[in-house]
């Protein structure tokens, strides 16, 4: 990439913010172009089932601040329809199209929708924009009837503890064993007392059966024969990634976009693609392809993928972070780092600290309001699992695969932690 280019960034969130920010920091001097369907700048999402819908905040309260000059040409309200990669275009509504020379792919994802729920009924939503947040707190005032969440994901957690916060009566439902039960049973159980103690209500292994929606409230019977009766019902059963727009266009939109290592598009020179959005082979854990939803990657991956594009396919280097995410149940701070869901077994590690363990290997660490634990033991994963040496992009690059160990605590340290 030259001076004098242009670079289109498809995405403005914090993915596309990141990735401007750090174009001008390490130096690009040509154009710089932001394309974003939602209204509005940049903005802290993690806020959207926390302080914005608990109104603890107002929308103008969490944009995000560049910490560089962007010198960008905003396109704020604009959805991207279409990519040319053989035209190096990406068109726009009303019949534009903007070349690029480098484009920076940055939509990250939208919610899932439940089948059979009352799509069109405005009580019935889920939480994803500062827009969704609103909406909800809408409902809320037109109605002092319970909120009903289902999913017992971080985001159904995060907005139970919420509505908590707020005095309003609320239901969890979900169909797993506990909340947040792939956090292993510690944290399990840790949080179904956590939502006891609040009052938070938990309708667990249930899912519904037959929704009821009347002019004041929504009904919904659950499969454990409970009926429920909401104001407002958010759906957070997890998301899908935005790749509507790059139908046809020869990227690899399984799940997310197929990136090479290095977060290049696979297959492309000019294309790179952050945050929740990239679908690539970590090599610090194994090579098969996975995204990651949290916020820290967006940002590295946004730094990293720039950089990347700036230094050219062939010259670039593997993104192998260790993710780190961070959520904020009531006043509790859970903290992941690495990969927990790739753990076949868990180990206390400390008192609150879980480590999750595949093939002898401690692969991932998640902690419960211990933030200065956590600080240690993500010091410590980082130094069981080295990033693999850098291997330019075109010489063949080999992963360093997990390698399967029959007896999971027989690494001696690992076997004296658990002891
Ligand atoms: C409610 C909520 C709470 C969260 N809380 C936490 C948390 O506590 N901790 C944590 O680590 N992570 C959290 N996350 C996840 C974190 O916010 C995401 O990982 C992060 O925002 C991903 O950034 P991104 O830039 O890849 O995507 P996004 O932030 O989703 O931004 C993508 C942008 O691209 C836009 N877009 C999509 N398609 C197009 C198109 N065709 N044309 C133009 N624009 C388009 C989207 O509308 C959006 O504005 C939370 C997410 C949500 C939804």
């Amino acid at each position: 990439m030259a001076d004098g280019d242009r670079i289109v960034i498809v995405g403005a969130g914090v993915g596309g913010l990141r990735a401007a920010e750090h174009l001008r920091e390490i130096g690009f001097d040509g154009e710089l172009v932001l394309v974003g369907d939602e209204p509005r700048r940049p903005y802290h999402r993690p806020m959207v089932s926390k302080q914005l819908v608990m109104g603890a905040a107002r929308p103008a309260d969490v944009t995000l601040s560049a910490y560089h000059d962007l010198d960008v040409h905003w396109r704020l309200g604009t959805r991207a329809t279409h990519l040319d990669t053989l035209e190096r275009v990406v068109h726009l509504p009303g019949g534009e199209s903007l070349w690029y020379d480098g484009l920076v792919i940055a939509t990250g994802v939208y919610p899932r929708h439940l089948p059979g729920s009352p799509r069109y009924d405005p009580r019935v939503r889920v939480l994803r924009t500062v827009d969704d947040a609103l909406a909800v707190r809408r409902c809320l005032a037109a109605s002092n009837k319970p909120a009903v969440i289902i999913g017992s994901g971080l985001i159904g957690n995060e907005f139970a503890a919420s509505m908590r916060y707020l005095g309003r009566d609320v239901t969890l439902v979900g169909h797993a064993r506990a909340p947040l039960h792939r956090f292993g049973e510690r944290v399990a159980n840790s949080v179904v007392a956590l939502h006891n103690e609040h009052r938070a209500k938990l309708a667990m292994k249930s899912e519904v059966r037959h929704w009821i929606s009347t002019k004041e409230t929504v009904g919904l019977h659950l499969t454990n024969n409970q009926l429920l009766v909401a104001s407002v019902v958010v759906l957070a059963i997890g998301s899908v990634p935005q790749v509507d727009w790059l139908r046809g266009s020869g990227l690899d939109i399984s799940d997310g976009v197929l990136c090479e290592p290095t977060l290049f598009a696979e297959g492309a020179d000019d294309v790179v693609v952050v945050g929740d959005m990239a679908r690539w082979p970590n090599l610090r854990f194994d090579d098969k392809p996975r995204r990651v939803e949290h916020w820290i990657n967006a940002v590295e991956s946004a730094r990293a993928g720039v950089e990347n594009l700036m230094a050219g396919r062939s010259s670039a280097r593997p993104f192998t972070p260790l993710p780190r995410a961070w959520s904020t149940l009531y006043d509790v701070r859970l903290q992941t780092a690495g990969i927990p869901s790739l753990g076949e077994d868990t180990v206390g590690l400390a008192d609150g600290v879980t480590g999750f363990v595949r093939g002898g290997r401690l692969v991932g660490v998640c902690s419960w309001d211990k933030p200065r634990a956590m600080l240690d033991w993500t010091a410590e994963l980082e130094r069981r699992l080295p990033a693999p040496e850098f291997v330019p992009a075109d010489a063949p690059t080999t992963a360093v695969p997990i390698q399967p160990d029959p007896a999971v605590l027989q690494d001696p340290w690992l076997a004296s932690v658990a002891g």
